[in-house]
Formats: structure tokens, sequence, C-alpha cells
């Protein structure tokens, strides 16, 4: 049987998982267009996707604790996670330090796990230069007017606050022709749907492109009989 042959006939028996490895999915987005929001509607729409914890130097908000939605360390333990290369990226955001482990990702790759990461901008792009195969969905505001809105209806931050975030927006927005997909956040449930969308569709692909624009099939025949 040609290798051709061998790849049709492997995809035909496993149709709804081509690939070995698990997928890595990053939403990023602007600080208050819905993230949060859209990954809670979206991720039960799509079972068997597993949403990263990563670390971070935040202290806890009321009703969060350990593990969920973060695991909180001490500056001097994060520091140390950096060191030892723990972190497949992380970065300063608002102030904080955040990190997504790398060891939990990989693991879950590992088995076959499709793994969501919920980062910042900046992060999104370390994951696009470290991960050639991860997909990038940025989450983008239908204006930066009704950005401001939406961060000043959710009442969390100080005026001061506010215009750093939108400021921060400005130059994130201009990212979003390093990312491989941009969802508008006009209507929480669309952008789910588009989300899901797009999961459905890369857990189809074949062909990736490589950075220099070559393309690659990122997975080998298994040995079938013949
Ligand atoms: P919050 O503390 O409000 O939950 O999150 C603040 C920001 O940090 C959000 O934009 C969130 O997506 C981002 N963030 C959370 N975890 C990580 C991470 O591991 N890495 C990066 N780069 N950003 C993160």
């Amino acid at each position: 049987m040609a290798n051709g042959d061998v790849a049709a006939d492997y995809y035909l028996r496993q149709p709804e998982r081509p690939l070995s490895k698990g997928r890595l999915f990053v939403v990023s987005g602007p600080s208050g267009v819905g993230k949060d929001t859209v990954i809670e509607q979206f991720l039960p729409m799509m079972p068997g996707i597993l949403l990263n914890v990563s670390a971070t130097t935040r202290p806890p908000r009321p009703g969060e604790s350990e593990g969920d939605p973060y695991f909180f360390v001490s500056v001097a333990d994060f520091r140390t996670m950096v060191e030892m290369d723990s972190f497949l990226e992380y970065a300063r955001v608002n102030g904080n330090l955040y990190g997504t482990p790398r060891a939990w990702v990989e693991e879950q790759r590992g088995k076959g796990i499709d793994v969501l990461l919920k980062i910042d901008v900046q992060g999104g792009l370390t994951v696009r230069t470290k991960v050639r195969d991860a997909v990038l969905i940025f989450l983008m505001p239908p204006s930066v007017g009704e950005l401001e809105r939406r961060l000043r209806s959710r009442s969390t931050e100080t005026e001061e606050q506010i215009t750093t975030r939108l400021l921060d927006a400005r130059s994130e927005l201009q990212q979003i022709p390093n990312y491989d997909y941009a969802v508008m956040n006009d209507d929480v449930h669309r952008a789910a749907d588009l989300l899901r969308a797009i999961f459905l569709a890369e857990r189809c692909r074949v062909r990736h492109e490589g950075s220099d624009g070559s393309a690659s099939v990122p997975w080998t025949a298994p040995h079938t009989h013949e």
C-alpha cells in the first residue's frame, strides 16, 4: 500500500480523531473583552477539551481557591519556576505574574487531549513562537468604545486602571494579524458558537503551514497490516 493510501485508510478508520497529539488552542483578547464569559459558555459545548490552570502571583479574589481558577504562588516561588523552565510562557499582566505550566500541557497533549489556554495577548504571541501548530484565537470587542463601556460596567477597575487597560487594548488589537482567527464578541452565544466552529474545523485539519510557508502533516501513519 502506498504511503498516501495508508494515510487515507487511517483517516477513514479514525475520522473523529485523526491526529495522535492533542491540539493546543489559545484564546486571548484585551482585558474586559469577555474571555471568561465566552469560554464558560463554550466549554460545555465541546466536551473533551481541558482548560489549563495557570500559576499566578495575584492574590485570590473572594470565591477563588487553590487551583480554581489559578494556582496562587508567591513571587519567589514563581521565580523559581521560571528558573526551572516550568512555564510554556509567562507574562506580567496588570502588575501580576501569570504562567502556563509546561509539563501539564505537554502531558495532556501527549495523551491526545486538546488543551485550551485563556491567556493575555503577550502570552499568546510567546506560544506562537514556541508551539508551531498552536491555534491562536483573538477575541475582539466590537469597538474600543464598547470595551470601555464593559470595563466601566464591571466596576472592578479604578479610573487609572481603565485608562491603562484601554491603552493596552489599542496595542493588543494591532496583534490580530499574528493570530489565526479573530472572533468578535458582540454577543456571547454567537462568539461561543464561532469558537466551537473553529475547534471542530481544527480537529479535522490535515495540513499545517510551517513558519517558512512549507506545509506539513504533523503525524506519522501507523503501521498497518498489508
Ligand atoms: P485575571 O487575574 O483577571 O483572571 O486575569 C488577568 C489576565 O491574565 C487575563 O487577561 C488572563 O487571560 C491573563 N492570564 C491568565 N493566566 C495567564 C497565563 O498563564 N499567562 C498569561 N500570559 N496570561 C494569563
